[in-house]
């Protein structure tokens, strides 16, 4: 008999959770004043845990009530039972049962994917041709209205060794995005600036307001305009001589496809969110690759569970030149969900190494975050 022939998803709890954050943050598609997200724990008959996350945005993505439906009403009957080596096939049917709900699908492959890791006993990114770097630049988002509490963040990430900024641009208007990146060049003129606009201009107005940042030799300017625009996206990159990057604009391999087809973006954010998993995600990757375009780390607003999916996929991915932005678990929530803080070091994101995610969820932390449970 082949090994773990017999193992099979005995139990699944669908946490809703809610967590404090330092600070607002704000972007060009709205405020974000907490962390809402649906942690999802699969036990097998053998008493294996898995831990996947849904961390939905209602102006991105969709919200955590649908996730959560869609993980409890529609999911639930297609993985109980199910033996969780066959991750393909689950994820096969969980497409046939429900179109799009991505998150709840990157939640339901992430716990699979913590299963089979720890009953193998190799960290997930080894499922996937093993990791192509131990250690990813990480990113950190000036988002903050108030800039002095952005400039006293980044002095402290910058002194332990953080070198790439993200500003967010778009909320506050163009004085304010000009005057935050010429204080943020002339204090740091070694950081990695880039910029992230979260479709806030529209067609008409984008590609003079974005001429105006040429000069401050951004690593790229990130999803300009909205993201259905994709031929004001495909003129400004052919316009710019900054790297644009689309994120709202790709969300699974067919968008990847059209968008590479129309050479709407030089950079692809991927996202385990937007693409229903990291299978999907090393998809666009490879869509990517094909295209001659770059990917990057991205991540919605999540705990250590979801970001430590995302390290595993950005070690999977044969080329990551802009590192990735999981910031979140070190220097935005109050509190995390881990037992054990998610890795950074130095400005940069540790792939765990342990078997699985590679990290665990604190029971106590996760009860005391919780504000419902569907069993
Ligand atoms: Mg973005």
């Amino acid at each position: 008999m082949a090994v773990h022939e017999d193992v099979a998803i005995e139990r699944m709890s669908v946490h809703l959770v809610g967590l404090p954050v330092h600070t607002v943050h704000s972007q060009g598609s709205g405020d974000v004043a907490s962390i809402r997200s649906v942690i999802l724990e699969l036990v097998t008959n053998s008493g294996v845990v898995g831990w996947g996350e849904a961390a939905p945005w209602s102006v991105f993505t969709g919200t955590m009530e649908a996730s959560a439906s869609a993980l409890h009403n529609y999911l639930r009957p297609e993985v109980l039972g199910a033996n969780p080596l066959r991750v393909a096939s689950i994820m096969t049917r969980a497409d046939q049962v429900i179109v799009d709900a991505n998150e709840a699908k990157a939640a339901l492959e992430t716990a699979l994917l913590d299963i089979v890791g720890k009953l193998l006993g190799v960290p997930v990114a080894e499922l996937f041709g093993g990791r192509c770097r131990d250690r990813i630049p990480l990113s950190f988002s000036v988002a903050d209205r108030d800039f002095d509490r952005d400039l006293e963040q980044v002095a402290a990430m910058y002194e332990d060794g953080l070198r790439i900024l993200k500003v967010k641009t778009g909320f506050a208007g163009r004085r304010f995005d000009l005057m935050r990146l010429e204080k943020l060049r002339s204090l740091y003129s070694d950081v990695d600036l880039r910029v992230d606009y979260n479709q806030s201009l529209q067609p008409y107005e984008a590609l003079p307001r974005l001429r105006d940042l040429e000069a401050f030799h951004l690593s790229f300017i990130e999803q300009p305009v909205p993201r259905a625009d994709r031929t004001a996206m495909a003129d400004l990159t052919r316009a710019l001589d900054t790297p644009l990057m689309a994120d709202e604009s790709i969300f699974g391999v067919h968008e990847a496809f059209l968008c590479a087809q129309q050479r709407v973006a030089d950079v692809f954010s991927l996202k385990i969110m937007k693409s229903g998993g990291i299978r999907r995600a090393l998809e666009v990757a490879a869509i990517a690759r094909a295209a001659g375009i770059a990917v990057y780390g991205g991540c919605m607003f999540e705990t250590g569970v979801a970001q430590a999916a995302g390290a595993h996929l950005c070690a999977a991915v044969e080329s990551l030149p802009l590192g990735c932005e999981f910031y979140m678990p070190t220097y935005y929530l109050k509190e995390d969900i881990l037992s054990e803080p998610f890795p950074v070091r130095h400005g940069k994101v540790l792939v765990p190494k342990g078997p699985g995610l590679g990290v665990e969820v604190d029971r106590d932390k996760l009860q005391r975050f919780q504000s419902a449970v569907m069993r």
